[in-house]
């Protein structure tokens, strides 16, 4: 059984800095999704400099993490979510120019993309990293571990989405780690193939139910 750990909305500095010191801690790898205006505060800019020096990869999860690509008739708003996202966050970026899209709660369905998103994604060369495994640590800080440890068995590749955000979740993290440890988990940093449908700008799975109609 395999598991790639994701964190994503942040940096918050505080937070990202706890995070950052427990995978440090268990010798964990994983990939940090941010929203790029976060990195105006320099604090928080330093703790995802801190993430790439210590090999976590660094991927663009909008600008401003406020609507889903396919819930705007916006024809600005790729360039603006996406590409001013990916110049703020600059030379942190990991190899793939590795995107999120802003999820909504998690749900995988047609507000995720939009055609003009898929397009620009794709002439930008993005890799478009989705998930499979999504705990709601955010709205159940302290329920969120045991179901995700038993979620992860239900999977031979679980790709979890979880937020270095001030909600106490994190505080967890260890406890996390230490079941996945127990499960005899591979905790790996790449991702599984079923959950990245564009890489490098290429499609590899069809998309047609993540984009709106
Ligand atoms: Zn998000």
């Amino acid at each position: 059984m395999k598991v790639t750990l994701t964190f994503d909305n942040g940096p918050t500095a505080p937070v990202t800095s706890q995070v950052l010191d427990t995978l440090q801690r268990y010798g964990v790898r994983a990939t940090f999704f941010l929203v790029a205006q976060n990195l105006r505060q320099p604090e928080n800019r330093a703790a995802a400099e801190r993430a790439a020096a210590e090999g976590h990869w660094i991927g663009n999860h909008t600008l401003t993490h406020t609507v889903q690509l396919g819930d705007s008739d916006d024809p600005r708003l790729p360039e603006r979510e996406i590409g001013e996202a990916q110049e703020l966050i600059g030379d942190l970026a990991s190899p793939g120019r590795l995107f999120r899209p802003y999820g909504g709660g998690g749900i995988l369905d047609g507000k995720l993309l939009s055609p003009a998103g898929l397009t620009y994604l794709q002439r930008n060369a993005h890799t478009c990293v989705l998930w499979n495994c999504v705990p709601h640590d955010w709205d159940q800080p302290d329920q969120w571990v045991d179901r995700c440890l038993q979620d992860v068995t239900t999977r031979e590749w679980s790709l979890v989405v979880l937020h270095d955000l001030p909600t106490g979740a994190m505080d967890h993290l260890p406890r996390f780690l230490d079941g996945l440890r127990e499960l005899g988990a591979d905790i790996v940093q790449d991702f599984p193939h079923s959950c990245v449908p564009l890489q490098a700008g290429r499609l590899t799975l069809p998309v047609d139910h993540l984009l709106t109609r």
